[in-house]
Parts: structure tokens; C-alpha cells; sequence
């Protein structure tokens, strides 16, 4: 079985784990935390950083410290992992779509402007798979319209946008340390800022909002969104090793693309852009209009040769959960239902080696010529 994704812990992880055995610190208090919080928030150019438990929950930290709930609309792109779209519907606040661009996969700034209405209170970017968002023309509307940015990085670490870390342009911009992301805790998340009345906010709902001075005094009510010192201390040994994961990424990503360059009706990501050079975080492509079957038939394939894949997101406005409450009726996303369609990701984790990506070349080319 060649897996879809496994992690590469072969830096210091095992010798400060040892150190939160030995000192007894295992808990959120622990040091490794503080430390965790504040190398990564430098990495990323950040004032303040605030570990918690996964990325997911540092997307509800997020949305609930920027205020933002019933009545208000965020805009965000349909395709996304349900994460920054649960956030914003358990505040009770309405998310508003936009399709995506058809090359590099992300929210279309293009699409933006359009969806901006009085009750509009934030964009909510979702840096997807390889590529930034395109910054530039979303942080204009953002100044014109005096709206917050919320940047969902989960998958960006250490990736830029013309020069500048994914994880610097939000009010709020927002980590994941899952097992597949480039830096890894286990389970794991970080929310990043710079200005420090929000950043004790964000350290206050992540803590159950205890008044510092009145433990077990509650004016509001947060959640307990902690990350332990164990869980940190994987973080500060992955991220001493992040300059060798980017390259290893890339690495990866430009292989497949040589390997597959003569692999019939697939479309190859491109391997940089005018703003950013692709670091795919995942290896992903999408099947051509002419092929006749969908991704889904083709994991099944890959799935045979023991081949591990993952499918493309699922678009929100298509999502079951929304339908239920009337949304999103008659709002179509052509190119975010493409990608779900026809768009799989294959085994490209930083565990993978060179010849398990020749083997998974080999066999998707069989498999496409002969289809
Ligand atoms: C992984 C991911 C998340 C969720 O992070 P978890 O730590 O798994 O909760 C959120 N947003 C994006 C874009 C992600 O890729």
C-alpha cells in the first residue's frame, strides 16, 4: 500500500517529547507552548501567535474574536473544507459564496465585489492545496469596503505571496498542524496576529474566557481550545526542519509533473504562477472534459493498486447540511463542481519516496490509457 500522506518526524520530535516525560510537563502550561507560539509566529512575521488544539478551532477563535455573528455575512470560496464555513454558521452569521479560478484553484477576487452587500462583515480567504489567494485585489476590497480579511493558512506554511508569508495578511490568519499539513502536531492549530488587544481575546476564548484576575469569574463564554505541551513540543522540532519540508514539497510536486507529462486527458498544476511558486501541499490534479469517467472511478482504479487518493473538496453550496436550511437554492459554481468531479489528489506526503511516485505514475498512466 503506498498511503496518501505519511509525516516525516525525523528531526529532534522524539527528544523533546522525552523532555515532557522527564519535567512531568505535559499540560497546556507547559513551556513548549509559549515557545511554539512565539517561533511560529515569527516564521510567519507575526506579533502574536495562539496555539489550540486544530485548525478547525482556530477558525471558531477567529470569527468569534473579530464579533462576528447573526446578521452578518462572510464571503468565502465554495471550494473549501467545511471548517472556515462552520465557524462562521456557529456564530449564526451567513456565509456567501464565490466560484474559484479554474488554474490555480483559489477564491476568485474577480467574483468578490459583487457579493458585498451592507451585511457584509469579513472575506474569509482559503489558501487551497498549492497557491495562495490572489492578496492583492482582495486586500483593496477589504480597505474599500471596510471589511476584516480572515485568512484560513492550514495549508500554507511557509508558502508566500510575491514574497511575503501566507499567515501575514489577515486581521486573523489561522493555522492547522494536522498530520498532512507541512508541520505537524498530531492534531494541532495556531491563530496569528498582530494586534495585541485581539490576540488576548483570541488567548481568552481559547481558555474558557477566565477573567485573568477572578478565576472561575465568566463575563462571556469562551471554549477550552488548548494545546498541550507535548503536542507543542512536536511543533518546535517540525518546525526547526520547515526550510528541508518546502524544498522536499516542491521536489515532490515537480516530479510528478515530469512523470506525468505524457499522461493522456490529465491537467497538471502549473509549476509556478506570477505570484507565488506552487509548493503543493498536496499533489492534485483534474481529469480532462474528454475523459470519459469522473475521479471518483479513477481512485477506485488507483484504489485496486493499492494507491492511496483523496477527492477534490465538495463545494459548499452543494453540501447536504446547508441544502437542509434552504441555502445556496439555485447558485451554481461551475468551476468548484469541475474540481469536485473531476479533481484527485495522490500519495505525496514527505514520507513518499521517489520510487513509490514512480510506481504511482506508472500505474495511473496504465490506467488512463486504457480507460
Ligand atoms: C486542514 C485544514 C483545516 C482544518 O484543520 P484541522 O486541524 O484538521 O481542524 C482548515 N482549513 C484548511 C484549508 C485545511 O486544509
Amino acid at each position: 500500500m503506498i498511503p496518501v500522506n505519511t509525516p516525516y518526524l525525523g528531526g529532534k520530535e522524539k527528544e523533546y517529547l522525552i523532555e515532557c516525560i522527564d519535567t512531568t510537563w505535559i499540560s497546556s502550561e507547559g513551556p513548549f507552548v509559549h515557545r511554539f507560539e512565539s517561533e511560529f509566529s515569527t516564521f510567519v512575521g507575526r506579533e502574536h501567535g495562539i496555539a489550540c488544539c486544530n485548525g478547525s478551532v482556530a477558525l471558531d477563535i477567529a470569527v468569534r474574536a473579530l464579533g462576528i455573528g447573526e446578521g452578518d455575512e462572510v464571503i468565502m470560496p465554495s471550494f473549501t473544507i467545511i471548517s472556515p464555513a462552520a465557524s462562521v454558521v456557529n456564530e449564526g452569521a451567513q456565509p456567501v459564496l464565490v466560484d474559484s479560478d479554474p488554474v490555480t484553484w483559489q477564491m476568485d477576487a474577480t467574483a468578490i465585489e459583487a457579493k458585498i452587500t451592507s451585511k457584509t462583515k469579513a472575506i474569509l480567504v482559503v489558501h487551497i492545496y498549492g497557491y495562495p489567494a490572489d492578496m492583492d485585489p482582495i486586500l483593496a476590497l477589504a480597505q474599500k469596503y471596510n471589511l476584516k480579511i480572515i485568512e484560513d493558512a492550514a495549508e500554507m506554511h511557509g508558502q508566500t505571496y510575491r514574497g511575503k508569508p501566507c499567515g501575514s495578511f489577515g486581521d486573523i490568519s489561522t493555522f492547522s498542524f494536522y498530520p498532512n499539513k507541512h508541520i505537524t502536531t498530531g492534531e494541532g492549530g495556531m491563530v496569528v496576529v498582530d494586534d495585541p488587544e485581539l490576540a488576548e481575546r483570541c488567548r481568552s476564548l481559547r481558555n474558557l474566557c477566565f477573567l485573568p484576575h477572578q478565576r472561575f469569574v465568566h463575563e462571556e463564554l469562551g471554549w477550552n481550545y488548548r494545546m498541550t505541551n507535548i503536542q507543542a513540543a512536536l511543533g518546535v522540532a517540525q518546525l526547526e526542519n520547515i526550510d528541508k519540508v518546502l524544498i522536499k514539497k516542491r521536489e515532490v510536486g515537480r516530479l510528478y509533473n515530469q512523470l506525468l507529462a505524457d499522461c493522456p486527458n490529465i491537467e497538471l498544476p502549473p509549476e509556478k504562477i506570477d505570484y507565488a511558486d506552487n509548493v503543493y501541499w498536496i499533489y492534485g490534479f483534474t481529469l480532462s472534459d474528454e475523459f470519459p469517467h469522473n475521479a471518483k472511478w479513477v481512485m477506485e482504479q488507483l484504489g485496486k493498486h493499492k494507491i492511496g487518493t483523496r477527492p477534490f473538496f465538495y463545494p459548499m453550496h452543494l453540501q447536504p447540511v446547508f441544502k437542509k436550511r434552504g441555502w445556496f437554492e439555485n447558485e451554481s459554481y461551475p468551476v468548484a463542481e469541475r474540481m469536485a468531479e473531476r479533481g484527485l489528489y495522490i500519495p505525496s506526503g514527505l514520507g513518499i519516496t521517489k520510487e513509490q511516485q514512480e510506481q504511482v505514475a506508472e500505474t495511473l498512466k496504465e490506467i488512463m490509457r486504457h480507460a
